[in-house]
C-alpha cells in the first residue's frame, strides 16, 4: 500500500490513481496520474493534485473513462469522509453537481447511524399513548393499527417503533389511558 504523509492510503485512491512527484511545497501533497484517462490527450486526469476531494471529484465529475459504479463508490468515498469531519470537505461546486444523490444518501446514512436508536419501554409506552391520542382526536378506526401503508410509513420514519393491533389499541391502551 502506498502511504502519504504517514497515513493509509484508501483504495479508491489506491486502485485507480497513480502517485507521481511531491508537490513543490510543504503540504505533503503528491500529484496522482488516473489509471483510466491520465494517458489520454490533454487528460485532466494526467495531473491531478492531491487535495480535499480533488481525486474523487476527478473520477466523479472530470474523468472520461470512469465507470457508473466507480463514480458511485467516489461519491459514497467522500460522503462517509463527510460524515467523519461533519460535512466540511464536500466543496459547493461537488454538492451542487451531485446534491441530490448526496444528500439524499447523507438523509438515509443520518437515519441509519443517528435517529433510530430502538425505543426503550418507557418511549414504546409514551409512543403508543401519543398515538392513540391522534387516533381518538382524529377519529381514525383503530383498525389503522393492523393498516399496511400506515406501517410502512412508521417503518420508513423509525423502523423499530412497533405499531400496536387493532386489538392491543382498542383493548389495553385505551383502558392504561383512562385509568
Ligand atoms: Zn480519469
Amino acid at each position: 500500500m502506498v502511504h502519504a504523509g504517514g497515513r493509509p492510503v484508501p483504495s479508491l485512491i489506491n486502485d485507480n490513481f497513480e502517485r507521481l512527484d511531491k508537490v513543490a511545497n510543504s503540504s505533503g501533497r503528491y500529484f496522482w496520474k488516473c489509471k483510466h484517462c491520465g494517458n489520454l490527450d490533454n487528460s485532466p486526469g494526467a495531473k491531478i493534485q492531491g487535495r480535499d476531494n480533488s481525486l474523487p471529484n476527478h473520477i466523479i465529475r472530470h474523468c472520461k473513462d470512469a465507470a457508473p459504479e466507480l463514480r458511485r463508490k467516489a461519491r459514497t468515498f467522500i460522503m462517509n469522509k463527510t460524515g467523519d469531519d461533519g460535512g466540511q470537505v464536500i466543496s459547493p461546486a461537488a454538492s451542487s453537481s451531485s446534491g441530490g444523490v448526496i444528500k439524499k444518501r447523507k438523509k438515509i446514512s443520518t437515519l441509519d447511524g443517528y435517529v433510530d436508536y430502538p425505543l426503550s419501554d418507557e418511549q414504546a409506552k409514551l409512543a403508543n399513548i401519543k398515538l392513540l391520542r391522534f387516533i381518538i382526536h382524529a377519529n381514525i378506526p383503530f383498525r389503522v393499527g393492523d393498516d399496511e401503508y400506515f406501517r410502512e410509513f412508521i417503518d420508513v420514519i423509525r423502523p423499530s417503533y412497533k405499531v400496536p393491533s387493532r386489538y392491543v389499541l382498542s383493548h389495553h391502551l385505551l383502558d392504561g389511558e383512562a385509568v
